[in-house]
């Protein structure tokens, strides 16, 4: 069928996949994908339901197992203090606050947590978002737009990608960590530009390395750009007192502009923030889509992120056992002849296998062993980066990280029996 098609452009014939989705192309890739890891034998790992709050362990289909599936980093979901808080919270203000902060959503939990994570990080002020990606997709876009420019590394975040795409500015990705290519754009295109903004993360939630913020904000200050830090794996988990990297030695907090952040990993609750000076932060809150056209944050999220920052005052040796276990699994990986890739004391582990296949199968033979731990496959990354992922929480044990590796261990020596070495990584 030929449809009307506007005037002056070429009428396209429609085939059935243009309007039957089940028949369109993206979705036939989908079904294949999900269909070819059935076909090679290995069960979906995606969507399993767990049964209780996810930390060190989880339950699924009624069994216990040790977890590394979670960046509950700091064991706060479940703590029984952040519950009461949030629990508190729904009494007093209900379960939603049934309308935009801007016009009557707003409740004194917003801007006490506001408050206290722009003190935590040593910013100005900061501004709350129901979600940790909707804030950087709505973010970036209300600070740059057409005839700007957005500098991202090759490794950042869907949601960072996301915003500079949809924000209509050019996008120029740089390679991974190289504050030195990040500069040459800079010195190339700098000057086309009204605006250009930096966007880089803390620590990368791939491979568990962190990035030089000196170093780019260095940059930033020589070439007027404005730097943007997602901090969503940093915060809590790294620098001093759990301060993320502008808690690192010879990082200027004034130096970042924009400190992005989300709520849901070691602050054990949901939503993303933005700590930066006041105008800007002031601008969000009166401009940003995703804030003023959207509800503001449930008065139990706002309360469990509050209770976590205080318990993260209280009790700073959350961070000192994370960096611990992190350093453990770290070595013990290593010394079991597992490829770590880039991880540098993050409690974000990679265990790369190159293979999909492998990295599956990996997974679930650790499963098997009572370890549940996720595989990262294509097109996720690249085929040859396909790998298993550890996230460690302060709550793990000694004795659950040894088991672990063990399990990891005994998993690929059945591999290499059953399916010879292919894709899997051996010393
Ligand atoms: N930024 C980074 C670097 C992330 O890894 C994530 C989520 N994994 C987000 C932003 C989005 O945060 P949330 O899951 O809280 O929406």
């Amino acid at each position: 069928a030929v449809e009307g098609a506007a005037e002056g452009a070429p009428a396209k014939r429609l085939t059935r996949g243009d309007y039957v989705f089940a028949e369109s192309p993206e979705y036939r890739r989908l079904r294949e994908t999900i269909d070819a890891a059935a076909q090679a034998g290995v069960d979906n790992p995606y969507f399993t339901p767990h049964e209780g709050v996810t930390a060190d362990t989880t339950i699924i289909d009624g069994r216990e197992y040790v977890n590394f599936c979670s960046y509950n980093y700091l064991g706060m979901s479940g703590d029984p203090r952040v519950q009461a808080a949030a629990k508190r919270a729904i009494d007093r203000y209900g379960t939603s606050v049934s309308a935009s902060r801007l016009v009557s959503g707003e409740k004194p939990l917003h801007r006490e947590l506001e408050r206290a994570l722009a003190e935590l990080i040593g910013a100005d002020d900061a501004v709350a978002f129901v979600g940790g990606h909707a804030t950087n997709e709505t973010a970036i876009g209300c600070l740059v737009g057409p005839g700007d420019l957005v500098l991202h590394d090759s490794l950042a975040h869907n949601s960072l990608v996301q915003g500079a795409r949809l924000s209509g500015a050019r996008r120029r990705a740089f390679p991974h960590n190289d504050h030195a290519a990040c500069e040459r754009l800079l010195e190339r295109y700098r000057g086309e530009h009204r605006r250009v903004l930096i966007a880089i993360e803390g620590v990368y939630s791939m491979d568990g390395d962190r990035s030089d913020v000196a170093a780019f904000i260095d940059i930033k200050r020589r070439h007027h750009a404005y730097l943007m830090v997602d901090e969503a794996h940093s915060l809590g988990t790294v620098g001093a007192a759990g301060r993320g990297m502008s808690g690192l030695d010879g990082v200027e907090p004034s130096g970042v502009d924009l400190w992005m952040g989300t709520l849901s990993k070691a602050l054990g609750s949901c939503g993303g923030y933005i700590a930066a000076p006041k105008e800007i932060v002031e601008y969000l809150k009166y401009t940003a889509p995703g804030f003023v056209f959207s509800v503001g944050m449930p008065p139990a999220a706002a309360a469990a992120a509050l209770a976590s920052l205080e318990l993260l005052r209280e009790e700073p040796e959350r961070v000192e056992r994370l960096a611990e276990n992190s350093r453990l699994l770290l070595r013990l990986c290593r010394q079991a002849g597992f490829d770590t890739g880039a991880s540098d004391a993050t409690p974000i582990v990679p265990v790369i296998t190159g293979d999909s296949l492998a990295a599956m199968r990996l997974s679930r033979g650790m499963f098997e062993r009572g370890v549940n731990v996720q595989p990262i496959v294509h097109p996720a990354v690249e085929e040859s980066a396909a790998r298993l992922r550890f996230f460690v929480t302060s709550t793990h044990s000694e004795e659950q990280i040894r088991l672990a590796v063990e399990a990891l261990a005994d998993a690929r020596r059945e591999l290499q029996k059953t399916v010879g070495k292919r894709g899997i990584a051996a010393p």
